[in-house]
């Protein structure tokens, strides 16, 4: 199959980080070349998923014959918090569990207590949440919140069960998604984003019963623009509804004004409604990209550092663990592949969108982690 090709022509152009000489301790800060802080770490627990969003995961790419990886290629929980603990010395504040769908790894109760217990170099906590489809929420809440994660993300495409079972690909009830928020809420996971991705012609008649619905409750909504991640979803600039028209078409109907990000390099452009009944938030990765702010690095499920969601080629620090380097080692690598951080993928697409879609391969969210 072309995917499997793609991704394992991906692996391929992964390289082994050098570790430069002189090992300089973390200060608790790392900046890019373009001046950008290390602060978020997004990792991919699995790149398995019980969904087949049509947008991410199509069945036609991720079918029965799909072959997922092996389990021993994972990094095991042990292996992650090392390398969680070698980012939060380098500045990492917050730390996002994702996948593929991150509740299907088994005992990630066990993961999220022993990453519970990192602190920032001036003693904080480290904020720890998880994105999730929602679909095994109403069982797994109170023990991620018992085991430590601080919040929670769902991501709800439609409130409307037959167009949300289509776009899930596996006909699963929006209601259970529902119960999963309500039992999120109730254990305390908040406050609960809640991520819609609009697609033109599948979901955007959803966009005002959304907002009906999550107005003047605890969630907090936010519409994600249809990304051109990955190789299978077949991406068209055309099916892309901007983040402008989102908040005009609920405007016609709830008037909305824009206030002020909680803080610098949030993906998400807050709207709140005129009348106080909450906010909403729209991430328009595609028509305004927020590269210039961008403080994320991504881990794979198989322990290797993309510095950018579109990158074609990433850095193997599980090869650094399983070939015996110290943390000390791992740490200066780190270092030293950021400080050359340069990426600005979305920027550049914006330039010149076509030739970039055609021409890049990139990898799939699933695997590198949404
Ligand atoms: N399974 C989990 C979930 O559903 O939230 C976590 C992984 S999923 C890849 C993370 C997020 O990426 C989801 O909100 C999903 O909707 C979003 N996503 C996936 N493909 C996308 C695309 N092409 N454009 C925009 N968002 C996308």
């Amino acid at each position: 199959m072309p995917e499997k090709r793609v991704l394992m022509a991906h692996h391929q152009l992964n390289v082994v980080p050098t570790i430069p000489a002189i090992a300089e301790a973390p200060t608790g800060f790392v900046a890019d070349a373009l001046a950008r802080p290390l602060q978020d770490l997004r990792i991919s627990l699995t790149d398995r998923c019980n969904f087949r969003c049509v947008y991410c995961m199509p069945e036609e790419s991720f079918g029965k014959d799909h072959a997922f990886l092996p389990q021993t290629s994972l990094l095991s929980f042990e292996e992650i918090t090392r390398i969680a603990r070698v980012f939060v010395a380098h500045g990492v504040q917050k730390i996002r569990l994702t996948g593929g769908e991150p509740l299907l790894r088994k005992h990630i109760e066990n993961l999220i207590e022993m990453l519970a217990q990192l602190k920032t170099p001036d003693g904080r906590d480290v904020e720890l949440t998880l994105t999730t489809n929602g679909s095994l929420l109403a069982k797994k809440a109170q023990a991620l919140k018992d085991a430590g994660l601080s919040r929670v993300t769902v991501s709800l495409d439609s409130l409307d069960d037959t167009t949300f079972r289509r776009m899930n690909g596996v006909d699963f009830p929006v209601a259970d998604v529902l119960h999963g928020l309500d039992a999120a809420h109730t254990a305390g996971l908040g406050p609960i984003k809640v991520n819609m991705v609009v697609k033109r012609g599948m979901n955007d008649q959803e966009i005002v019963p959304m907002a009906r619905h999550f107005k003047d409750s605890p969630f907090i909504l936010r519409y994600i623009e249809y990304m051109d991640v990955g190789a299978s979803n077949n991406w068209k600039m055309d099916e892309v509804v901007p983040s402008a028209e989102v908040v005009e078409r609920i405007t016609a109907h709830m008037p909305l004004e824009a206030i002020d990000p909680n803080h610098k390099g949030e993906t998400a452009e807050r709207w709140r409604y005129r009348d106080g009944g909450g906010e909403v938030g729209v991430i328009s990765s595609v028509t305004q990209a927020f590269c210039r702010d961008c403080v994320r690095a991504r881990l794979s499920t198989v322990g290797v550092l993309y510095t950018c969601l579109f990158a074609t080629s990433g850095h193997d620090l599980r090869a650094l663990i399983r070939h015996g380097k110290t943390d000390e080692e791992i740490s200066a690598a780190v270092a030293h592949l950021w400080h050359s951080r340069a990426d600005r993928y979305s920027e550049l697409r914006s330039a010149k969108t076509k030739d970039m879609n055609q021409a890049t391969r990139k990898i799939e969210m699933s695997y590198i982690g949404g």
